[in-house]
């Protein structure tokens, strides 16, 4: 494989890229000049040590407004209501619900679905353990209400499915309401690509 075809095959794991547009992105590299190369070369590789994992809700965030906590600037608001956590697969999908500007709740980043057909905990990237935990650590904090917001497809209502057998197996959680997105998201919309009306609409008619 020759260095191109490895650049090309490398844009062809990214999310939502074929083959078409992964050459695309490999032949528009080729026209950059050599400051731009080394720019986006040393973009890549500094990375990890300019976004850190938010120890909380495990979403990325970039380092310079890091608290000593390793907690994210959202997690470590403290006007932030404590009583609402809501769940989502992506980190992108915080990003399209913060623009909509209609939740101030806390958020946790799953880290993936669980696919139609599946009852077990397949899937590695899952952070359900994290979950558990970080539910334990919010009952003590005033946490009444979980809002699963997954895509509106199957495999997002079975990952809801799962979260609410997951959530009731922990202890004292029974006080806590679980709700999803409601009418306004139409069926395989996914998230990221809401618009941020749709967004305030499908949280105000959670059920
Ligand atoms: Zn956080």
């Amino acid at each position: 494989m020759t260095p191109l075809d490895k650049l090309i095959a490398y844009f062809e794991k990214f999310p939502g890229i074929g083959g078409r547009q992964a050459k695309r992105f490999a032949f528009h590299i080729l026209t950059l000049k050599k400051e731009q190369l080394d720019e986006l070369a040393s973009l890549i590789t500094s990375l990890p040590q300019s976004v850190s994992e938010c120890v909380a809700c495990h979403r990325f965030f970039s380092l310079p407004r890091q608290s000593s906590s390793g907690l994210c600037p959202v997690c470590s608001d403290s006007s932030r209501d404590r009583s609402k956590l809501l769940v989502v697969s992506r980190d992108v999908d915080i990003q399209a619900i913060e623009r909509s500007g209609v939740y101030d709740g806390l958020y946790f980043v799953l880290g993936g679905t669980v696919p139609l057909l599946t009852t077990t905990d397949t899937n590695s990237r899952l952070r359900t353990p994290a979950f558990r935990a970080l539910i334990a650590d919010k009952l003590n904090e005033g946490l009444k209400e979980v809002i699963f917001a997954f895509a509106i497809n199957p495999d997002g209502e079975n990952t809801t499915r799962y979260m609410e057998n997951v959530l009731k197996d922990i202890p004292n959680a029974s006080i806590i309401t679980t709700s999803s997105l409601g009418r306004g998201l139409s069926t395989g919309s996914e998230l990221e690509y809401a618009d941020s009306e749709t967004i305030k609409n499908a949280l105000r008619n959670r059920h």
